[in-house]
């Protein structure tokens, strides 16, 4: 199953409200025939594109080779979720890896938040950051937890950005009352992601090949169908669309599905802040520009998408009933990767091969980190690669055979859970 075909027109951006309001950027020529590069990179999303914008910021001659169009995968798709942190809480980062090692991934995450906007300002790029993530809590035993984070945030970390909210609060935040409370990070915030995507790949001085499906690496030679790029350097930014390219790196790295649809203009459902809750199969939600709701959500675990619209309004309705009559006006699914401990997967997968991938869920932000971090490594700067490198990053069970009915499986039972309300 190839998903860089299965579910979307080949060469097109997905029919999402990101593609109808994006800032447009002309198409880039397929590669044809053979080039040198210093290096050379397979995928643009925010990991390829912050690749190749820094690389040639260092004076490195790099090819992007993207099989569809500029920010056609995850990148121009998502929640546009700007998060605080690592995709896993600071307690449990502590517990797995010491206290040391738990700060670096804090302050690189920070960083990543810092490198986003720095890049939105820097290239002029039409992103529409806006502060504010609410995290939404259908327990009171969750909004104690959140609480108790907030705290651990402001005394551990120096971050202050936290504020617990109450479940009054919160229903005047978000325009509904199905939350007990939770709390709001106003270091947090949320972008166009489509828009942020495309404006990287228009500030990078990097030759870009759109329609240039990556084949075949033989050592640091990179194959398309037609032609190829001899490189000293590669870096693998296929995320979730990876397929068997790079055997090592799929074997830990799980592409899964997830679902946003776009209502009719709703003016005044909530305040201009993103939100999501704590179930596991998560909410994600925000008003655009234009005053629709953009919500995510939805339980699917084929590689095929479901019906987007059947499968996003049931969770839609039970945060907003109010919405039952409400037109949708957009629908589309994207492929994110996730791995078995939700932090992101770096590899050297062979001699000048680099990888990153796996963000779980929480790649805006540290993608755009991760292509910084590699083009440090690129350059002889492996500190930063090294010590996301070291993160235990074990193997899907099943192989790769079977690790998508066996992943399809687990989920279903989390889902069964959010549903049972436990
Ligand atoms: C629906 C959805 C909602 C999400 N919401 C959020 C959110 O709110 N906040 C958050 O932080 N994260 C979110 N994410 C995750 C986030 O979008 C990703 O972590 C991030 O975009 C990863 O960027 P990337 O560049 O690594 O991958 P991608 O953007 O997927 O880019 C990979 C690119 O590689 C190309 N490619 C793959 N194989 C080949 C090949 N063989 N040859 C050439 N090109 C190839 C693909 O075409 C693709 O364009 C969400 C993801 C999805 C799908």
């Amino acid at each position: 199953m190839n998903l860089l075909t299965v579910n979307d027109q080949p060469g097109a951006y997905p029919p999402s409200w990101y593609a109808a309001t994006a800032t447009p950027l002309p198409a880039f020529a397929p590669l044809q025939g053979a080039t040198r590069a210093d290096v050379c990179i397979v995928g643009a999303g925010y990991t390829g594109l912050s690749a190749a914008l820094h690389l040639a910021e260092r004076g490195f001659d790099v090819v992007v080779l993207e099989a569809q169009r500029v920010g056609w995968g995850a990148s121009g798709r998502n929640g546009g979720q700007v998060g605080s942190g690592q995709r896993r809480e600071q307690d449990d980062l502590e517990a797995m890896l010491g206290m040391n090692d738990a700060r670096h991934l804090w302050n690189l995450a920070e960083e990543a938040k810092t490198l986003l906007h720095d890049l939105i300002a820097r290239h002029d790029i039409p992103a529409g950051y806006r502060p504010g993530i609410a995290h939404a809590c259908r327990t009171t035993a969750e909004v104690d937890h959140a609480r108790r984070y907030a705290e651990k945030l402001a005394k551990d970390y120096g971050y202050d950005q936290v504020q617990p909210v109450d479940a009054a609060r919160m229903a005047d935040l978000l325009g509904t009352d199905v939350y007990k409370g939770g709390d709001l990070d106003q270091g947090a915030g949320h972008v166009h992601p489509l828009n942020l995507a495309l404006g990287l790949a228009r500030a990078t001085r990097a030759r870009i090949h759109e329609r240039s499906t990556v084949t075949r690496l033989d050592g640091t030679t990179v194959h398309t169908e037609n032609g190829h790029v001899q490189a000293d350097h590669v870096i693998l930014a296929c995320n979730g669309y990876l397929g068997a390219l790079e055997g090592g790196v799929a074997a830990r790295v799980m592409p899964i599905n997830n679902f946003i649809v776009a209502t009719e203009p709703v003016p005044g459902l909530m305040a201009p802040v993103a939100a999501c809750d704590t179930r596991f199969v998560v909410n994600y939600w925000r008003m655009s520009d234009d005053n629709r709701l953009l919500f995510g959500g939805g339980e699917s675990y084929g590689y095929r998408f479901p019906d987007i619209i059947k499968t996003v309004r049931k969770p839609l309705l039970k945060v907003y009933p109010q919405l039952a009559d409400a037109r949708i006006d957009y629908a589309w699914g994207g492929t994110l990767a996730i791995t078995m401990n939700r932090m992101p997967c770096f590899r050297r997968v062979a001699r000048g091969v680099l990888s990153a991938s796996g963000y779980s869920g929480h790649g805006v932000a540290m993608a755009t980190m991760a292509g910084k971090i590699m083009a440090e490594a690129v350059a002889g700067e492996a500190g930063r690669f090294d010590l996301m490198a070291r993160l235990p990053q074990h193997r899907f069970p099943g192989g790769s055979a079977l690790r998508s009915p066996l992943l399809a499986l687990a989920m279903t039972w989390y889902g069964l859970r959010d549903r049972l309300g436990l």
